[in-house]
């Protein structure tokens, strides 16, 4: 399988290559060149298997340059991480309403899906290319990726990882897990600004020639995890594929039947990922991109004009406050028919007056969206409770509160997983004073604690135990400086 750039069609390279090298020197990002089927007869297949090997499986049709059990050799060390077998398991609501859980990872969030698997895979893909430069990879975080990328990446051989935040953007329990990271090629430096200033400065980074040449005399190569990177969106493909023959095997639905996935959404990779499911042929009916207040998506949606020129909101669901989603670009792609030139002039309209207009009819009809605002986010937490016993984190309730519209709208019975991608203790005050209807101020531990005294689900001993480790990192810096501080961090 090759890979093609969203900017420069002609631009051809291996899978490993486009793990290795994150972006495309131009700017655009890597996509396959065509989308491997996944037949019934391969879901029949697949029911038997455990998590890893759906994973490998669906991840040896994209990278073909690695054999099947090399891959799975590698999932299987990424997925021991996790707190159960089942890696990522589908919990009933009701005959209607699934919840898939993503959470079950060594931070907590579905970031981990992808990014405890991603070293592995950059590792083996440098390696497959004859690479022999160090990596310093480079992250901005809106709060979870951050700290997955961290536990993945930490004392990884001829490996340095270097996160920026939001210095005010993220939660307590979020920004506590990353400057509290230990590992000896790490560092955490937070931004002042929101999180599309501190990705923006990391993209720039990338784009500079110059302190690319800078590290090039010392061989170090740069690199991302966040999801423009192909080895972070692969992954997530399997987990729509594998909650698909979950509902089959348990004879929820029979194979064939079209369902509904709801997604959280901030930088678009999650859901892409269900549209790549969808591309290789599973049978989705909808796939429905949920918004916060940070609405830039679903009006795009429905609209056709995605416009950046806005009030920026900091929610209760930090991980989705976004206005530039940056893998829009590859359904934008696909949406112009592969058209590279348009995804160009889009883009630029984009960097030059903050907005482009889009012809939305010409996105595939399998994508709907909503929004929610904050006191509809907290409603659905305590909806979701009330109806169900079930405690979601701020996140998923968004997610919850826009399939709670839809079905008011459509009166749409078609069964629908809805992507859980936080455990709930990640946003503890939030998620306390919404089941409990309060509206106290508390510190994020004292309502992490009284919150366990609410719900059925117990706190994570990681989260627990983060009152009482040492920060490591408290470094805060302007945007413009990020460069220097790259330039600092590889000369350590
Ligand atoms: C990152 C994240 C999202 C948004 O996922 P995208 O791939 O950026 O759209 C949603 N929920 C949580 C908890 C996240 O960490």
């Amino acid at each position: 399988m090759k890979y093609i750039s969203t900017r420069n069609k002609n631009k051809t390279v291996s899978g490993a290559e486009a793990i290795a090298m994150g972006i495309s020197d131009e700017g655009g990002l890597f996509v396959p060149e065509s989308f491997p089927k996944i037949t019934k007869a391969d879901r029949d297949k697949m029911a038997a298997m455990s998590y890893a090997e759906r994973t490998a499986f669906v991840l040896s049709k994209y990278l073909d340059e690695f054999t099947y059990d090399e891959i799975l050799e590698m999932v299987n060390k990424a997925y021991s991480r996790f707190d159960s077998d089942e890696v990522a398991p589908v919990v009933k609501l009701d005959d209607s309403l699934f919840v898939l859980e993503l959470f079950h990872g060594p931070t907590y969030a579905f970031k981990d899906l992808a990014l405890t698997l991603l070293p592995y895979l950059l590792t083996a893909s440098k390696s497959k290319i004859g690479d022999s430069s160090s990596t310093l990879i480079l992250v901005a975080t809106s709060g979870d990726t951050g700290k997955a990328a961290l536990e993945g990446f930490k004392d990884v051989d001829k490996t340095k990882i270097m996160v920026f935040y939001p210095s005010d953007g993220v939660s307590d329990m979020q920004k506590m897990q990353m400057i509290t990271q230990e590992g000896s090629n790490v560092e955490v430096v937070g931004i002042k600004g929101n999180f599309d200033d501190a990705q923006t400065a990391v993209k720039r980074v990338f784009t500079d020639a110059k302190v690319k040449a800078e590290l090039k005399k010392r061989n170090i190569e740069l690199s991302s995890a966040n999801s423009i990177n192909w080895g972070r969106l692969a992954p997530q493909i399997a987990y729509y594929i594998s909650s698909y023959i979950d509902l089959v095997s348990s004879e929820e639905i029979s194979d064939g039947d079209k369902i509904n996935f709801v997604v959280p959404t901030g930088n678009f990779g999650d859901i892409l990922a269900g549209y790549y499911a969808y591309k290789m042929g599973l049978p989705i009916n909808k796939l429905i991109v949920a918004s916060n207040k940070n609405k830039i998506l679903s009006d795009f949606f429905h609209e056709g004009v995605y416009d950046v020129k806005r009030d920026f909101y900091k929610t209760a669901s930090p991980s989705m406050d976004i206005l530039i989603s940056s893998n829009l670009e590859r359904l934008i792609f696909e949406a112009t028919g592969r058209n590279d030139k348009e995804v160009v002039k889009l883009y630029d309209d984009l960097k030059e007056n903050k907005k482009f207009v889009f012809d939305v009819s010409k996105i595939d009809e399998v994508f709907a969206s909503g929004w929610a605002d904050e006191e509809e986010t907290a409603d659905a937490i305590f909806e979701t409770a009330e109806e169900y016993g079930y405690t979601t984190d701020t996140h998923t309730a968004v997610a919850m509160s826009v399939y709670y519209d839809y079905i008011d709208e459509t009166a749409d019975e078609t069964v629908t997983v809805v992507l859980s991608t936080a455990n709930p203790y990640k946003f503890p005050l939030f998620v306390y004073n919404s089941v409990t209807g309060k509206n106290k101020k508390l510190d994020a531990f004292k309502a992490a604690e009284l919150l366990e005294a609410e719900i059925e689900i117990d706190r994570p001993d990681g989260l627990k135990n983060l009152k009482d480790k040492k920060v490591l990192h408290d470094k805060v810096v302007d945007k413009s400086e990020i460069e220097k501080e790259v330039l600092n961090f590889a000369e350590k």
